[in-house]
């Protein structure tokens, strides 16, 4: 497999070298220079295919021989290793669960593969690879947990003193092993600029070997491909579904168009946004207009430049008609989410967490446009994350899985550390 970067295409590199980089030098993002239809012969064969045999056909057709087959299958049948199950609700409207893994969310499907590339590509260096990550909440736990134990591989941390939900904390402070997190005095964006220092810092590159866990790595995109394929094969009619995702940096929503370039029959794709909704406005209007993102009560799509937007633009040729032709988007803010919630119950008997409400309402908002058509909505967080924005009455039918439970009786174990560079650079030299 080889990658281009979205800001020059005469700039390809390895599987390898895209992913130990995350990002090109010249700030544009990888992309694969080619995505060939997968052969009939697997969508024949796909409904006799569990989840991780499927992501393992998937994988080796776009990977090509990166990675060996007995490697391949060995680190997609580690990372794959929980379902996402579909539920009906009506005739046309599945929701496909994501949030089955480790922490919750489906970032727990990117984080896991990623790890496990990376420790492959690493495996003959003499010294470990440190992956340095700025977190707000949410990719920090994911990261952590999928890296604990990755053999020659360690996790550096850093998050906002105070400023991430106490789950949140206790996620990324209670693993221990290879897992280390920073408390810093600051902000996020403080997080962030002491992470973007010390990959510049030519004292700490020359005696340590650093990475980042970006989401815009496409080792974390890859995998989120892998169940579209599965939640397809679980309600396919004859007719191709629309997929509805709730979406922030639209990496989600990106590996569904990579799965449909590699063969899958798919009708359309929805973005399903809160009150950040600048991609809804390109679609509306040809123009991609930035601006600082907005708090909502479904935080993880409070974005304001979708990250993965370069890549859209780069599966369309950068045309705004065959963008406009695969793709839609509805927005809804948070007192029409806080409904949703409830009249998903009362109807289906349902709970969505809020992301997954957004959704809900974007297929609703489909629907009136297009009645005939199957949907499939993705819900990217279990409920139980977001009790405190849930109804008490809805709330209370929410079983609390075992692995967030028992977060409350760890204990958090976190350096604290000024935002000061260089009481970061003393600590990963001299830790
Ligand atoms: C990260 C996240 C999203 C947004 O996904 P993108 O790939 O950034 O579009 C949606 N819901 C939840 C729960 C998330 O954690």
């Amino acid at each position: 497999m080889k990658l281009y970067s979205t800001n020059n295409p005469n700039h390809v590199v390895s599987l390898r070298e895209a992913v130990l980089a995350s990002l090109p030098p010249d700030n544009g993002l990888y992309m694969p220079t080619k995505l060939p239809p997968l052969p009939d012969t697997f969508f024949s064969a796909l409904p006799r295919f569990s989840f991780a045999e499927l992501s393992f056909e998937v994988a080796r057709h776009l990977l090509g021989d990166d990675i060996p087959g007995t490697e391949l299958l060995q680190i997609v049948s580690e990372a794959i290793n929980f379902p996402a199950p579909t539920v009906q609700l009506d005739e046309k409207t599945h929701v496909l669960e994501l949030f089955h893994g480790p922490t919750l969310a489906f970032k727990d499907f990117g984080a896991r593969f990623m790890a496990r590339v990376m420790s492959y590509f690493n495996r003959h260096a003499d010294r470990h690879l440190t992956i340095l990550v700025a977190t707000s909440g949410d990719t920090g736990g994911a990261v952590a947990a999928g890296f604990y134990k990755t053999p020659g591989i360690d996790v550096v941390i850093l998050y906002p003193k105070g400023k991430v939900s106490g789950l949140q904390e206790k996620q990324l402070t209670t693993l221990g092993e290879n897992i280390t997190a920073l408390e810093v005095s600051g902000s996020f964006d403080d997080c962030q600029r002491l992470v973007k220092r010390a990959f510049l810092d030519p004292d700490l590159r020359a005696r340590m070997r650093l990475s980042s866990a970006n989401s815009i790595n496409i080792a974390r995109l890859i995998p989120q491909s892998f169940y579209y394929f599965e939640a397809w094969k679980q309600v396919f009619d004859g007719i191709p579904p629309v997929f509805v995702t709730p979406s922030g940096n639209f990496g989600n929503i990106t590996a569904g168009l990579l799965a449909q370039k590699l063969g899958l029959p798919v009708r359309r794709f929805v973005a399903a946004n809160n009150a950040n909704d600048v991609f809804k406005t390109y679609l509306e209007t040809g123009d991609y207009k930035p601006r600082p993102s907005i708090p909502t009560i479904s935080n993880a799509m409070d974005v304001g430049a979708p990250s993965n937007f370069a890549r859209i633009l780069a599966l369309f040729g950068s045309t705004w008609n065959i963008v406009r032709q695969h793709m839609q988007a509805f927005a809804f803010d948070d007192e029409a989410t806080k409904r949703a919630i409830e009249t998903a119950f009362d109807r289906f008997k349902y709970v969505f967490d809020p992301h997954g409400a957004v959704g809900f309402l974007a297929r609703e908002a489909y629907r009136r446009g297009s009645p005939a058509d199957t949907a499939i909505i993705l819900e990217t967080a279990h409920p139980a994350k977001f009790l405190d924005v849930i109804p008490p009455r809805i709330a209370r039918n929410v079983i609390i899985p075992e692995r967030l439970a028992s977060l409350r009786t760890k204990t958090k174990v976190a350096t604290p550390i000024s935002a000061h560079f260089d009481e970061l650079k003393q600590f990963l030299l001299y830790r």
